[in-house]
């Protein structure tokens, strides 16, 4: 297949094949089957005549043209038909290698049902059963074999516009544990969502597995795993395979935006700290995962009337996602006045081991800023009845750890208990959505992780919202890259959630959900993207001139998936 610099701007040929033929901006328009077999051009049936005489695919496709409407129709058709969620998650996927254009028109067009299938719950599940639905490879897997020569590794990828990298090295995948290289399945979607939630363009996204190795013994005795079957390298191995692979794919795409996502926590804190200050890098997991839970909060607050300094927060979980919401809560308590020790002691973590409290000798170093001094309480339930938590956040990948009781006793002392159950996928929410409103009376603000269904009780329709971090990563990145900016400070996320708050509306509250519909993502997407762009410019961040109006200027960069006439 001819290598294609794939750009999104066609330009006029005048040199180079048949009059009017249009090329992309560094490469003539690839023909016949190669065209085809291009998913970032393909048409399908939808080449016209014209095209199909110019182009070479005569012969190679059925007679009969049809629109993109009419592929669209056939495509929810055969995805609609299938059995179970993973089927329809091959589906999609299938038809993303074939027709990118038709794959992101149909993803953005039915956000809402179709996010759950490419994203959690249903990429949990994928990402399980990678070894056996593998058809063809999508990004990069970089692995420990490739020590030593990473940038070089770097060169086999034909797209020098590379924007943003997505990177797992598959140690902790959503909260099913270590999938070694199977957790492709995650950069994979989560760069789907950056095209469709927020129009950053598909050949700007590069997916990256670094296969470390795994831990998982079922996995290393699976003659279907992908991975190289060892065990995982750790310590200062691991760390200079990292800082290769940080160092190469800086200079192979210089400014590029390197997401982390689903490090295990040990090292998900450490390559943060390093790297935040060197490279335009964050960690979803935590920063996005504390973004998202913010603006949740500052929606509930609204419904109750009250500030954020004056709550009391309890953690159930002290890992990454949990200790990013409470950084990013201390952050914004001490913009309304709090001193930071003082907003530190409105957090409360709770670890598989029970409270986190000062003396114990047990803590990670991530977890001992919110170490206060208090007796030891060995679980959640003696954990609310001593402290009355105003707010209980689920980080912890347990399911039903909120139990009938302890929800009920946060309902004995508190109108409307603000509770989050964030962990996914769905089978490993803390508790459901129908648990949180029964427990309480009805009287609970509640979001989750993965999604939940509206619930019908006493009379009432109740629409649980979902603490998506798809709200805001694809956001935060369309604003960093848009402004070249050149590093992602904590205050980025501190605008997002600001941003994203902002656009709930009091209908949105009226039935339960602290979040906006997620068929309002591009626009709430424009909105997060221009505050982020905004503080990258008055902080000096921003690499590019500052347009008169940038919420156009974000609009005018997204991709909006048609097909483009080649001649
Ligand atoms: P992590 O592995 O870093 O942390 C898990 C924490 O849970 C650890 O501190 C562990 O000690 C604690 N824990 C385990 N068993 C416990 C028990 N029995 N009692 C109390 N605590 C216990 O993982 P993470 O990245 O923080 O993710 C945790 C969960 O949150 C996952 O299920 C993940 O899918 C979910 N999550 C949701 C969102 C979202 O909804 N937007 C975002 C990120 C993560």
């Amino acid at each position: 297949m001819d290598q294609v610099k794939i750009s999104d701007s066609l330009q006029k040929t005048g040199q180079n094949g048949r009059p009017g033929l249009k090329r992309f901006a560094d490469r003539p328009m690839p023909k016949s089957l190669d065209l085809l077999h291009n998913p970032s051009l393909n048409k399908g049936r939808a080449f016209t005549e014209e095209e199909r005489d110019a182009l070479g695919l005569r012969g190679l496709l059925p007679p009969r043209i049809i629109s993109i409407d009419e592929q669209i129709a056939r495509v929810l058709a055969t995805v609609r038909g299938k059995k179970t969620d993973l089927d329809r998650y091959n589906s999609l996927i299938g038809l993303q290698d074939r027709n990118e254009t038709l794959f992101y028109r149909v993803l953005i067009d039915h956000l809402a049902e179709f996010m759950p299938i490419i994203y959690t719950p249903t990429i949990g599940q994928a990402c399980q059963e990678y070894g056996h639905i593998f058809r063809r490879a999508r990004g990069m897997y970089i692995s420990t074999a490739d020590r030593g020569h990473i940038r070089e590794v770097f060169n086999n990828w034909p797209n020098d516009d590379v924007r943003v990298i997505v990177v797992t090295d598959g140690e902790r995948i959503l909260g099913l544990g270590d999938l070694g290289a199977h957790g492709m399945g995650i950069p994979v979607g989560k760069l789907s969502l950056y095209t469709a939630c927020a129009g950053v363009k598909p050949t700007q996204c590069l997916p990256i597995t670094l296969d470390v190795g795994t831990d998982n013994e079922e996995l290393l005795a699976d003659p279907q795993y992908l991975g190289l079957p060892h065990h995982r390298i750790r310590g200062e191995e691991y760390d200079a395979f990292i800082d290769e692979f940080i160092r190469a794919a800086q200079q192979r795409f210089p400014n590029v935006l390197i997401q982390l996502e689903d490090f295990g926590s040990h090292n998900a804190f450490r390559l943060l700290e390093k790297y935040k200050n060197e490279a335009c890098l964050f960690n979803d997991d935590i920063q996005g995962t504390a973004a998202v839970t913010l603006a949740g909060l500052y929606s509930a607050l609204r419904i109750t009337d009250e500030k954020l300094s004056d709550q009391t927060i309890v953690l159930f979980g002290a890992g990454e996602a949990a200790v990013g919401i409470s950084d990013l809560i201390v952050l914004a308590m001490t913009r309304e006045g709090l001193s930071e020790p003082e907003a530190r002691k409105r957090c409360w973590l709770i670890d598989s081991k029970g409270l986190v409290v000062a003396g114990r000798k047990d803590l990670a170093e991530h977890k001992k800023r919110y170490a206060h001094k208090h007796t030891p309480l060995p679980d959640l339930y003696s954990v609310v009845q001593s402290i009355h938590p105003t707010v209980l956040i689920g980080a912890s990948g347990q399911a039903d750890a909120f139990t009938y009781a302890t929800l009920s006793a946060m309902a004995s002392y508190r109108e409307h208990p603000i509770v989050f159950a964030l962990s996914n996928p769905t089978s490993q929410s803390e508790c459901t959505a129908e648990g949180a409103y029964r427990s309480t009376h009805g009287r609970a603000i509640f979001a989750s992780g993965s999604p939940f269904p509206e619930v019908h009780l006493w009379d009432r329709t109740i629409v649980p919202g979902q603490a998506n971090n798809a709200y805001v990563f694809p956001g935060i990145g369309l604003g960093v890259i848009s402004t070249g900016a050149t590093r992602v400070p904590q205050e980025m996320f501190y605008e997002a959630a600001k941003a994203l708050a902002s656009e709930v509306c009091e209908d949105d509250l009226k039935i339960g959900r602290v979040f906006p519909s997620l068929d309002r993502v591009r626009d709430v997407s424009a909105t997060i993207a221009t505050a982020v762009a905004k503080y990258a410019f008055r902080s000096g961040l921003a690499t590019v001139e500052e347009p008169s109006d940038v919420l156009s200027w974000i609009k005018s960069q997204m991709y909006d998936p048609t097909y483009k006439p080649y001649i």
